[in-house]
């Protein structure tokens, strides 16, 4: 049986993504041939790749108006440097909300000055700062939209004159947001959009061409756009199954239709976690997560009761990241209204044995 996958990534997939992707892999479009034994640069492949693009623009709402959307490898992490290298001449501004924050300002020190214009570190990166100061004179300001491993999300993001950079890995596609307020969004395609080994950068042509730098070909996001995101062998598994997922979202209304399913699932949660008296939340209410959240048990002596319960219920991937402890419950699109029901029985049958 299929179980309930909180897993906070990679992660859950439609089953149905799932069942697809696997027949390409078998004999793909009736050629005879698997997906991943193709050339890249056949017809049927190129197709799939236009098609990825075309439906994150769609998606994000971002048709028309001069952005380009990549499927790139090295993941999340390899973006946290080539913004860098790509955008930052003499100053940049980040704030740090978290571990993937701080792993993105690490990466642009190396490139020239990084400002911490705003950071929740005071708090274990429990909260999302609000109310901070922006220097006017930056290249762009970096922020992470949604922080995996805290749960805490950004509900409402900053109004700048510069470029805008927001890394999405664990909330892109889940929410309507104005993404035309950002100017480059990047995401590992990991967390809710497909299997790892793509990265979706979606970029405004006009911010880029600006350092003075020299930049290497495979870090030049010109490059990748001057080549429609095959400069070499893209990842053709990853780029496909991601595209069957963009696809499923559409057909199923896009982000509006998830969001609302979104936003029962993590209301499903979060209220179990304010009434029963065995569970904290962890991230402060106003900063919650829609897509991870993340408790911890009010008495360590239930934790072996607990684990056994919801393992014995079919669900998988709750345990928290050592960094906060505790359990994380990651709700991404493809995980259903149900399998947070059974979760929430699960902790409120914990209250009643207790
Ligand atoms: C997982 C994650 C990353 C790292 O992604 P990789 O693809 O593994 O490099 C970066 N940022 C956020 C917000 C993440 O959740």
């Amino acid at each position: 049986m299929k179980k309930h996958n909180f897993s906070a990534g990679p992660c859950i997939l439609p089953q149905e993504v799932m069942q697809k992707a696997s027949e390409a892999v078998l004999d793909f479009d009736g050629l005879g041939l698997s997906l991943i034994e193709i050339s890249h640069r056949s017809k049927e492949f190129v197709a799939v790749m236009e098609e990825a693009r075309a439906l994150s623009l769609e998606l994000l709402g971002l048709n028309g108006k001069g952005y380009q959307a990549l499927f790139l490898q090295g993941g999340a992490s390899l973006e946290f440097l080539m913004v860098a290298y790509n955008l930052l001449e003499s100053k940049s501004g980040y704030v740090n909300t978290g571990t993937w924050s701080s792993k993105a300002i690490k990466e642009a020190r190396l490139l020239g000055e990084v400002v911490e214009v705003a950071s929740s570190k005071d708090k274990n990166f429990n909260y999302i700062p609000r109310g901070y100061g922006i220097p006017d004179n930056l290249d762009y300001l970096h922020l992470t939209s949604n922080n995996t491993i805290f749960g805490t999300q950004i509900k409402e993001f900053p109004k700048t004159n510069f470029p805008l950079i927001c890394d999405m890995s664990s909330d892109i596609f889940s929410r309507q947001l104005d993404f035309s307020q950002f100017d480059l969004i990047y995401a590992g395609a990991q967390k809710n959009m497909g299997p790892a080994g793509t990265t979706l950068v979606v970029v405004k042509e006009d911010i880029l061409g600006k350092v003075s730098r020299s930049i290497p070909s495979m870090l030049d996001y010109k490059v990748h756009i001057a080549k429609d995101s095959m400069f070499n062998t893209p990842s053709v598994f990853a780029v496909y199954t991601s595209m069957l997922t963009l696809k499923w979202l559409k057909e199923l209304g896009g982000i509006a239709a998830i969001e609302e399913t979104n936003e029962k699932k993590a209301k499903l949660i979060y209220s179990e976690i304010d009434l029963n008296p065995l569970f904290n939340g962890f991230a402060r209410e106003e900063d919650r997560s829609a897509m991870n959240a993340t408790f911890t048990l009010a008495e360590e002596g239930l934790k072996d009761t607990f684990d056994s319960m919801w393992k014995e219920a079919g669900i998988n991937g709750l345990n928290g990241h050592r960094s906060v402890g505790g359990y994380r419950a990651s709700m991404y699109n493809a995980l259903s209204l149900e399998s947070v029901g059974v979760l929430v029985d699960i902790m409120s049958e914990l209250e009643r044995k207790a």
